[in-house]
């Protein structure tokens, strides 16, 4: 059975799910807010579970061309620089998961992706306005007065989603007090040790730490940083920082910390929000998926990867949607791929990721193209 089948927004989640569904067979147009194509944001962590699922779509090969695989996995004292953990990751990931960790910069993987969506099936400068859903199909409106008719519409338009609102009215989230600092550095402006681990540095408090980990195989550092500020509200990928600022906050952590941030020229920041788990994932033809439904903190490195997850299993429950019908499909997907995202959401919220060691498994293994439906 092939649906005609709309999407809203072309990011990670939007394409992964485009690419899957053309796989499938159905009609799918991708449709973005932005004018154009461009390398925004900085890093990308793709662990095993998320590499799996871009296996099943073809992006294998252009992933390994553009990304890192960090070494080891460090923590260290702020203040001493002592090393109080150290774990394998390159093959260790594939031995113990199957296949390998990524680190990448977001424009690398957009690019990974959109070479493997045809691009007349995406159309650029198109805001979704408004979405309404019947029992058997979904209008949407755009901000440039255009309107269409789908089988099914997929809201995978991020944290500040508008078909979510659409369908839910506006959201609640709840700052966290916590700012991060994003920046990337060119390598050859540095030399330092562990530039090819990832490296967590433990500050006095939960709210001050400092990541750092190779992108764009080893070409690139990636520098993550976060800080308490109680009256910055601003979520925004692109919003600029300060270096000087992040500078300060960090000055009385060890001086090999210090360096990889005196190493920026310039950071983007972005206040961190609570969300608790949305009820719902979906209304009559209209389903989210991504930062959409889930949209977490970064602190496990799964916002991407849970995004493509949601959207190869919402590909392959559409594809059963000719023997079941498209709503009980649509519930499957949201009953399968909910308690998952909603578990990983809260868990990154508390901050407390392998800190004290633990067992990934559950996380790293699961496989989306197989995960019982
Ligand atoms: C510009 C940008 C930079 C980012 N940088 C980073 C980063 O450095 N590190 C990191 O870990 N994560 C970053 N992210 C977020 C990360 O990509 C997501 O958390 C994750 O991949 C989940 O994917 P998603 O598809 O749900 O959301 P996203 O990847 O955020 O994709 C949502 C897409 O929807 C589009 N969109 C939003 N509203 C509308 C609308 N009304 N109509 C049509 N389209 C709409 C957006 O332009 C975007 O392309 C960034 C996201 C964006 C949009």
């Amino acid at each position: 059975m092939s649906l005609r089948i709309g999407i809203g927004g072309g990011g990670v989640g939007g394409l992964s799910a485009g690419i899957a569904l053309c796989q499938f067979g159905h009609d799918v147009t991708i449709f973005e807010q932005a004018p154009a194509y461009r390398r925004v944001g900085a890093d990308i962590n793709l662990t095993s579970n998320a590499v799996r699922a871009l296996e099943g779509l073809g992006a294998l090969p252009a992933l390994f061309d553009a990304a890192a695989r960090p070494t080891f996995r460090i923590s260290r004292a702020w203040d001493t620089g002592e090393e109080t953990s150290r774990l394998e990751l390159a093959e260790m990931a594939v031995r113990k998961y199957g296949a390998p960790q990524f680190t990448l910069h977001r424009g690398d993987l957009l690019d990974a992706l959109l070479a493997r969506m045809p691009m007349d099936s995406i159309r650029l400068d198109h805001k979704v306005a408004h979405v309404e859903t019947s029992a058997d199909s979904a209008v949407v409106k755009f901000t440039n007065g255009r309107q269409n008719n789908f089988d099914v519409w997929i809201g995978a338009d991020g944290i500040h989603s508008a078909t979510r609102t659409a369908l839910f009215g506006p959201e609640s989230s709840k700052y966290t007090g916590i700012v991060s600092h994003r920046g990337v550095f060119d390598r050859t402006r540095a030399s330092l040790r562990d530039m090819d681990a990832f490296v967590k540095w433990w500050g006095p408090t939960r709210e001050i730490q400092l990541a750092t980990f190779p992108l764009s195989r080893g070409r690139e550092i990636f520098v993550f940083a976060t800080t308490p500020e109680p009256d910055w509200r601003n979520e925004s990928w692109t919003a600029p920082g300060d270096v000087e600022e992040v500078k300060r906050a960090f000055a009385g952590f060890h001086p090999e910390a210090r360096a990889y941030i005196d190493a920026c020229t310039e950071m983007t920041k972005t206040a961190l929000y609570y969300r608790a788990p949305l009820p719902q994932w979906r209304s009559g033809r209209v389903v989210l998926l991504g930062d959409a439904c889930h949209a977490m903190p970064p602190f496990m490195a799964q916002g991407a990867a849970m995004a493509i997850e949601d959207a190869v299993v919402l590909a392959r429950a559409l594809d059963a949607a000719g023997k079941f019908g498209v709503n009980d499909v649509l519930s499957a997907y949201e009953r399968i791929r909910k308690p998952r995202a909603n578990d990983v959401q809260q868990q990154s919220y508390d901050n407390k990721w392998l800190k004290a060691g633990g067992n990934a498994d559950w996380l790293y293994t699961y496989n989306a193209w197989t995960v019982e439906l």
